[in-house]
């Protein structure tokens, strides 16, 4: 997605070595009333099925703040209809299930795509979303295109496979 003057897109409001930084209470006493996380370098390492551990605890109490119903993910490697074609085999399930955190079906990889399922799924506007993630170009520009907050966390890996282009197929795999 070219920004050109829109450049501002890629600003978080907010940044953050990592989740645990996050104060669940402050947010939703400021209004906010639904979650949405990023997956891969947010909550797991890239791929990876289970949270993060050292990250367990900031996802329950982000669960408890705002209730599980209104906590999310939507992520580019799980969560995407097109990686769901065998019916047999469901990397989305397997991933929910470990992390015990719904998610968000996509067709568009983010930043591209609409909020709709968002609104759908939380019935609060987008301006009462936070949106957390560790990448400036797609997680903060969707967040911020749809006038959510959002908060930028720095990546806890730099594994290269989470910087090769996007397979589908890799993904499928990586996540069994
Ligand atoms: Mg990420």
């Amino acid at each position: 997605m070219a920004l050109g003057a829109k450049r501002d897109l890629a600003m978080p409001h907010l940044e953050v070595p990592d989740v645990r930084w996050i104060d669940w209470d402050a947010l939703h006493a400021a209004g906010f009333r639904a979650i949405v996380f990023d997956k891969d370098n947010t909550l797991t390492i890239p791929y990876e099925r289970r949270i993060h551990p050292p990250l367990a605890s900031a996802l329950r109490e982000c669960k408890r703040a705002f209730g599980a119903a209104n906590v999310a993910v939507l992520s580019n490697s799980a969560g995407l209809t097109q990686a769901r074609s065998d019916s047999h085999w469901s990397p989305y399930d397997r991933v929910r299930d470990a992390l015990g955190v719904g998610f968000l079906r996509h067709s568009s990889k983010k930043p591209g795509g609409s909020c709709d399922a968002l609104v759908r799924r939380f019935a609060c506007e987008p301006s009462q979303m936070v949106m957390i993630g560790d990448r400036y170009m797609t997680d903060v520009v969707y967040g911020n295109r749809h006038g959510m907050l959002t908060i930028r966390c720095a990546p806890f890996t730099d594994a290269v496979r989470d910087c090769s282009p996007y397979d589908p197929v890799r993904d499928v795999n990586a996540v069994s």
